[in-house]
């Protein structure tokens, strides 16, 4: 999975963020729990732990793939609820079930 970095832009989107990332696989040291709300950076790394940052040079040095915070929770939330039980996937938009 390439290693992405993500502008924090208030709490409540680090929340939707973190679930997401949670449900992708990703960890802060093995906690799927929300943490560290207030910081402007998060960070995926191969590992799969979650790494945040407060410094902005660091962030826009750091050469990981930047996304759009805001495009990245839409594209990993299905509000269709048209599951198909056979491809256990979102009819509409082709999420898995182990992605929403
Ligand atoms: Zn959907």
């Amino acid at each position: 999975m390439k290693n992405m970095k993500f502008l924090i832009n208030n709490p409540e989107q680090s929340k939707q963020l973190q679930q997401i990332l949670f449900k992708l696989g990703h960890s802060w040291m093995n906690k799927k729990e929300l943490n560290y709300i207030i910081q402007p950076y998060i960070y995926t790394n191969s590992d799969l732990y979650l790494t945040y940052g407060n410094d902005i040079d660091y962030f826009h040095r750091n050469p990981k793939i930047s996304q759009n915070t805001n495009q990245f929770i839409l594209q990993h939330s299905c509000l269709h609820n048209t599951i198909n039980a056979s491809t256990q996937s979102c009819n509409q938009c082709g999420l898995s079930i182990d992605e929403i």
